[in-house]
């Protein structure tokens, strides 16, 4: 069989290594000279932890599993289970990890609730002030900067894997896509995995579609010169993650007003070169800034110091990145024949790194590949 991507982020490269790997001949299209979307702008973050349970949960773990087996694969994408510690800092957000660690499902999840002594055991970095932690031993990491690149690396060896940067497909139908150059890629299947890249051809194929598009605020810093054993967030995550619902932090405890300005949680991953990716902010009205708001990263270095118990490393990167996401919260990600043989999949939110394997390996299933 002969299939046809489109977009070279990671549900489009996921689709292309499900396709390879069960036999078939893969053309994939990016419009970018190397993918810039999402993909690479992301923390890297395999969560598990917050996940839904059900469906949400079940694809987060089966994508888990398969992450770790392709990471083994396939070093370059850089992945390791580094667990993850959510730390808290009072009464009322220890309340909320408790009642998150006693849930049936919470060894599922890998979750433990640890004291300010045993956190420092399994993290020692964290030398700041906290009561203690819930440790997800399920979480993990890869390295968004070099994975996509990595994994297309691996397909090439096979002979049926073509990529193609650089060009933009501009007419999309059954049995076959017109790029930008008006080379014709014919394909018994295609799939636009074209991310937050609602309008153009999309618009033109399916029309209005239940997903917003969500703003984002990143930062790297520089090394922080010992390792970081665990990807950390602070506790504003249980204001966010359906997994804490429905204990509410709101009722009892106020966001900072910068934080709930910006809609802000701290998460905090060491990339491999020691520096620190932090975050993040989400704008949900567009037209969204084209400049990054200095505030928000006032409010992460604070929070960061103030749980590493030293200053934060200087701030070497700034970026923000767009991401698409389903409006109806019980859907993992958006799947639809928009016209026949033409299969669009996007809206993962920001759970779409964690998940694009499980969501690629859906499609698969589905198409029969
Ligand atoms: C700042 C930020 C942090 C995040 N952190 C995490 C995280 O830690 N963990 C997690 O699980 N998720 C995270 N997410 C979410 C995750 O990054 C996204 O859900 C995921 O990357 C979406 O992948 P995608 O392939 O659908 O989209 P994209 O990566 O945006 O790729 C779509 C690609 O399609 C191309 N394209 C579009 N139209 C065309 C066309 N007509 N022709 C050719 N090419 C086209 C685009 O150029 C683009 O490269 C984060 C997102 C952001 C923005």
């Amino acid at each position: 069989m002969k299939v046809a991507i489109v977009g070279g982020g990671v549900l489009g490269t996921m689709h292309a290594w499900h396709a390879v790997r069960r036999g078939h001949e893969v053309v994939h299209l990016e419009r970018e000279t190397e993918a810039r979307g999402a993909s690479v702008r992301n923390f890297g973050l395999v969560w598990v932890s917050g996940r839904a349970a059900g469906p949400e949960l079940a694809t987060a773990l089966r994508a888990r599993e398969l992450w770790e087996r392709i990471g083994a694969e396939v070093p370059g994408v850089g992945f390791r289970a580094n667990g993850s510690m959510t730390l808290v800092r009072t009464e009322a957000e220890w309340a909320v990890a408790e009642t998150a660690a006693a849930r049936p499902d919470a060894a599922e999840r890998g979750w433990r609730l640890l004291d300010a002594e045993a956190v420092r055991s399994v993290n020692p970095a964290l030398r700041g002030e906290f009561l203690g932690g819930l440790h997800c031993a399920r979480d993990g990491a890869v390295e968004s900067r070099v994975a996509l690149p990595a994994l297309r690396a691996a397909l090439e060896p096979s002979g049926r894997y073509r990529w193609v940067p650089g060009r933009e497909a501009r007419d999309v139908r059954e049995g076959a896509v017109r790029d930008d150059t008006g080379e014709v890629h014919g394909a018994d299947h295609v799939v636009l995995a074209t991310g937050a890249a609602l309008g153009g051809l999309v618009r033109e194929l399916a029309g209005p579609l239940p997903l917003r598009r969500v703003w984002l605020q990143m930062a790297q810093t520089a090394p922080l010169g010992e390792p970081l054993s665990t990807s950390v967030a602070d506790a504003d995550s249980f204001r966010y993650y359906p997994a804490y619902e429905p204990a509410s932090l709101a009722e009892h405890q106020p966001q900072p007003p910068v934080a709930a300005e910006h809609k802000m949680q701290l998460l905090m991953v060491q990339r491999l070169d020691g520096g620190l990716t932090i975050g993040d902010t989400h704008a949900y009205a567009e037209p969204f800034p084209f400049d990054e708001v200095e505030a928000p990263y006032d409010h992460l270095t604070e929070v960061a110091s103030a749980l590493l118990g030293r200053p934060l490393p200087r701030i070497e990167r700034r970026w923000n990145g767009v991401y698409a996401q389903c409006l109806d919260p019980a859907a993992v990600a958006y799947h639809a024949t928009v016209t026949p043989g033409v299969r669009l999949v996007t809206g993962p939110g920001g759970r779409g790194m964690t998940c694009s394997p499980a969501i690629a390996e859906q499609t698969a299933e589905e198409l029969s590949w």
